[in-house]
């Protein structure tokens, strides 16, 4: 696996925020080695390198991979690094344990065309 994201590109801020976005699945992605993982993040998140934050990651190829999603999600929909005119890419919450659901990752729709959690089965509404 290759080191997909610069992190002289990212703004800690941005990283940050992926980072919170992607905390609630993190015992699902983690499961035994989470408790470890959460120790080292709140050690780096005060103040951290993004090097030092994107570095823990890549020990953890599940939490990586996730985060680069959010960071994906950042770079495409928000236009923080400079296409504003991409279409923004939809966010959907998961009342099961509120977590973030990709438009990209909505296998399911029901009948009246509302998005289904690929994990859980329930109807997603729009993140805010
Ligand atoms: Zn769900």
């Amino acid at each position: 696996m290759s080191m997909l994201v610069n992190p002289g590109d990212l703004n800690p801020e941005d990283l940050r925020e992926a980072i919170r976005r992607l905390q609630q699945e993190l015992p699902d992605l983690l499961g035994s080695s989470y408790s470890s993982f959460i120790a080292e993040l709140n050690t780096l998140l005060p103040q951290g390198s993004n090097d030092e934050l994107l570095t823990l990651f890549f020990l953890y190829p599940a939490a990586y991979n996730r985060l680069q999603h959010f960071l994906g999600f950042f770079s495409a929909g928000h236009g923080l690094y400079g296409d504003s005119i991409s279409k923004p890419a939809v966010l959907y919450i998961c009342p099961v344990g509120e977590h973030y659901v990709d438009e990209m990752d909505v296998q399911q729709k029901d009948v009246f065309g509302r998005p289904i959690c690929p994990k859980h089965g329930k109807l997603l509404r729009l993140a805010p």
